[in-house]
């Protein structure tokens, strides 16, 4: 998610941007050597998979570690926010919408559809903004492929979430290690040919569902999604 954005934390000393580096390397590394063992077109994009098992993760450490997490169910003020996605996420969030009845997909991506055609949000503030439309009665209704970046946006006050503060504060510990992880998965992708970087989620899943083609062309290294700004 774009906004609302991390409370700045305090700057990293030397050793601690050293730390953050070598995890990147790591998760590059191990991502890198398993996606060349794992060619096919539906283990390219199941690999995202354990980024985001990575961050539920680092969540529930921290929670187990009794550090103050105040998300919990039906608690959606975040799900106005823009979302960043990559392309597996977005295939594998396309998967799962195709293998619904035919009735409930063609009411979900008339939804997808109708955010599209609102007008650009990209001046809005996280107040004003319409809440994303996975978001069904406060819950998330594609939770199990949710993006990394819904996975790990979290807040340790729900009260600047509830009043839309412009930043929110986060646990420093937790969302470092979900940014190695995300970082290093991205230069993974990178490595074995394709594009995993940012792209805005609803613009391209609406995008995937309407061409089954890219799936098979973004794993042959085509750069696939316009970024998007919803
Ligand atoms: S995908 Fe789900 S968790 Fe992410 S913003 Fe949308 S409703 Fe919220």
């Amino acid at each position: 998610m774009n906004e609302p954005t991390p409370e700045p934390g305090p700057l990293l000393g030397p050793h601690e941007q050293a730390a953050f580096a070598q995890s990147v390397e790591n998760v590059r590394r191990a991502g890198a050597m398993h996606l060349a063992g794992h060619r096919a077109e539906d283990a390219v994009i199941a690999f995202v998979a354990n980024v985001q098992h990575g961050v539920d993760g680092l969540v529930a450490k921290a929670r187990a570690d009794g550090k103050r997490i105040d998300c919990e169910a039906g608690c959606s003020h975040c799900c106005k926010a823009r979302v960043e996605t990559s392309a597996p996420e977005v295939f594998a969030i396309v998967t799962e919408i195709d293998g619904r009845p035919t009735a409930e997909r063609t009411e979900l991506i008339a939804a997808l559809e109708r955010r599209l055609a609102l007008p650009s949000q990209a001046d809005a503030t996280w107040a004003t903004r319409p809440a994303c439309p996975f978001l069904i009665d406060h819950l998330c209704s594609i939770y199990a492929v949710r993006p990394t970046a819904c996975r790990k946006a979290h807040s340790t006050d729900v009260t600047r979430c509830t009043s839309y503060a412009p930043s929110i504060p986060q646990d420093l510990e937790l969302a470092l290690g979900a940014q190695a992880l995300i970082r290093g998965t991205t230069m993974a992708y990178a490595d074995f040919g394709v594009d995993a970087t940012g792209v805005e989620l609803v613009g391209a899943v609406v995008a995937a569902l309407h061409d089954p083609s890219m799936r098979r062309r973004w794993v042959e290294g085509e750069s696939v999604f316009a970024i998007g700004s919803i």
